[in-house]
């Protein structure tokens, strides 16, 4: 019976720990990491709420150890894949009709226990598989991870609790149905939290998933998996199916109950994704939702008026923190010639003091990039801009993937603004500079927004609140988390809705009341009391 109104749950963002040595976070931290270093574990493919082991098994290495196996998985084939879309269609019947209170519960139960007990398992995992920081841990798998989970729970309220006019002889109402058939969430590689929004959001709203995990992430998203079936989530809502993309993606793509894609990662796949459901769209029940967030070239723009210490911190915090391998991480700068030289020493100065290395010593400031493919990738745009009369490298450059994947942080200086590393995402270390002459900043506001096919997130760095006001309108297009004075990373749920657009994306926002409602296909209800 669900005869009440339940006050909506106060959301309140999770507080970063500080781990100073000696504190109870931080030793808790260090023996996960220990624990999680001294085994090796077997995970499987979880069908229904059963195990499943083909026994066609790909490995869990740590990035900045790459001789390290830290888990063994067995990966899906079509078999499986078949049975999750029966196990996920099969348990919908029960999970759509469960009191929506019980629903977000489940995930508000899992969010305290990540904000607890599993804060330390999750932040470890996620500090070896993916290499971060303890820093960069603790802002992905414990705050946003718990954040997405409370502030869906908040959006929920708020969207159910909006409901059409009556009168005195009709009664209409509004259900929030959830999609008819079953959603596929395919997460990356780089936050840990995004997988556990990706199915988490579609699942709070009564939908159940299928979820390829990135298979340089399968440690922690297994942990997350089982963080939500800890927390009470009933069997086959989430089915978890690790393995190779496209023998997964070949069975799901095609099949008549596919509700809708939640997709995070590379702007190629996506658009891979999006032809595949063209291809097929006569053959769906309904017109599949897909929701993809996707690559990124993120800019700084820096006026004359800037202020050079937040400058020079924006761009150093902003290019090289989780080693570039944020979808947002600044990548490419245009900086007025006036305050260049200021800004290079600044700069210089700063990162002459990033320390590389294994994220067991908590002073490192950046770990490994995530895998040899990743490696050899920004290695090749590196080597470009070595070899290019028309780039400079001013500071980094070295790349060595002899124990772990590690590229120093880089930066490039360009005289030409279309420069490649200028236009691409590399997806690493490196951060490209342009001098522009300070009576071109309008020029340069336009080149910026022309330059590069993404719209995801970029900053303007300015005292002169007119020259912020011209950032803010030429740009409008270019970004859809826009930052004045501050680095276009770290966008925290329920501050700055994320999400961009152009080939960045189809900019649903993640963390937000924007995202939930896609995954929900709303049915008005009119009654005549007459
Ligand atoms: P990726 O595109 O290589 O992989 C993403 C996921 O798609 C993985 O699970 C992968 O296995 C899967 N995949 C690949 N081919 C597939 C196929 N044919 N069918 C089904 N699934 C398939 O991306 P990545 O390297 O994990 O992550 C980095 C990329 O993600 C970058 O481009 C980054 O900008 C982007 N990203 C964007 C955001 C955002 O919010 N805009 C956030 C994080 C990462």
């Amino acid at each position: 019976m669900s005869n009440f109104i339940p006050n909506k749950h106060n959301f309140m963002n999770e507080r970063v720990l500080d781990y100073l040595p000696g504190s109870i976070e931080r030793k808790e931290l260090e023996a996960e990491l220990a624990r999680i270093k001294a085994t090796v574990i077997d995970i499987p493919i979880i069908v229904g709420g059963k195990e499943l082991r083909t026994g066609n098994k790909g490995y869990c290495i740590i990035p900045h150890n790459h001789k390290k196996v830290i888990g063994e998985y067995h990966k899906a084939g079509k078999n499986e894949v078949e049975m999750a879309i029966t196990e996920a269609l099969k348990a919908k019947a029960k999970w759509e009709r469960l009191d929506w209170h019980s629903r977000a519960n489940i995930f508000l139960k899992a969010a305290e226990l990540a904000s607890g007990p599993w804060r330390a398992r999750l932040n470890a995992a996620t500090m070896l598989a993916q290499s971060k920081t303890y820093r960069q841990a603790e802002i992905d798998s414990a705050c946003e991870l718990v954040d997405f989970l409370r502030y869906n729970a908040t959006c929920l309220h708020q969207i159910y609790s909006e409901q059409p006019i009556s009168t005195n002889t009709v009664i209409n109402r509004l259900e929030y149905r959830p999609l008819e058939g079953f959603i596929f969430a395919v997460s990356p590689f780089n936050f840990t939290a995004i997988g556990s929004n990706l199915v988490g959001a579609p699942a709070i709203v009564g939908n159940t998933v299928l979820w390829k995990p990135a298979s340089n992430a399968v440690y922690s998203s297994y942990l997350v998996y089982q963080l939500f079936k800890e927390a009470g989530l009933p069997d086959g809502v989430i089915n978890f199916l690790p393995g190779n993309p496209k023998d997964i993606g070949d069975v799901v793509m095609v099949n008549e109950n596919l509700a809708g894609i939640h997709f995070t990662g590379s702007t190629k796949v996506f658009q891979d994704m999006w032809t595949t459901i063209g291809n097929n769209i006569g053959n769906y029940r309904t017109f599949p939702r897909i929701v993809g967030e996707t690559g990124g070239k993120n800019y700084v723009i820096a006026h004359p008026s800037a202020d050079i210490e937040a400058l020079s911190l924006g761009l150093l915090e902003g290019a090289f923190e989780y080693q570039g391998q944020k979808c947002s991480a600044a990548s490419r700068a245009y900086i007025a010639h006036s305050i260049w030289s200021e800004v290079k020493e600044n700069l210089l100065k700063k990162v002459e003091n990033v320390k590389v290395g294994d994220v067991d010593d908590f002073t490192n400031f950046m770990g490994a990039v995530i895998d040899k493919k990743s490696f050899d990738s920004i290695k090749s745009y590196i080597e470009y801009a070595k070899n290019s009369p028309e780039a400079e490298i001013l500071f980094g450059g070295r790349c060595d993937d002899s124990v772990g994947y590690f590229v120093e942080p880089t930066i490039i200086l360009t005289s030409n603004p279309h420069f490649k590393t200028m236009e691409e995402e590399i997806f690493g270390p490196v951060l490209t500079i342009f001098i522009y002459e300070d009576d071109e900043f309008l020029d340069i506001l336009r080149l910026c927004d022309n330059t590069s096919k993404y719209g995801l997130t970029g900053s303007i760095f300015a005292k002169d609140r007119y020259a912020i006001s011209v950032a803010e309108r030429e740009l409008v297009n270019s970004a859809g988390n826009f930052y004045i004075n501050v680095r276009p990373t770290g966008a925290v749920v329920g501050q700055q809705p994320f999400g961009g657009a152009r080939q960045s994306g189809t900019n649903d926002k993640a963390g937000s009341k924007l995202n939930l409602m896609r995954w929900i296909s709303p049915r008005a209800i009119k009654e005549s009391l007459l």
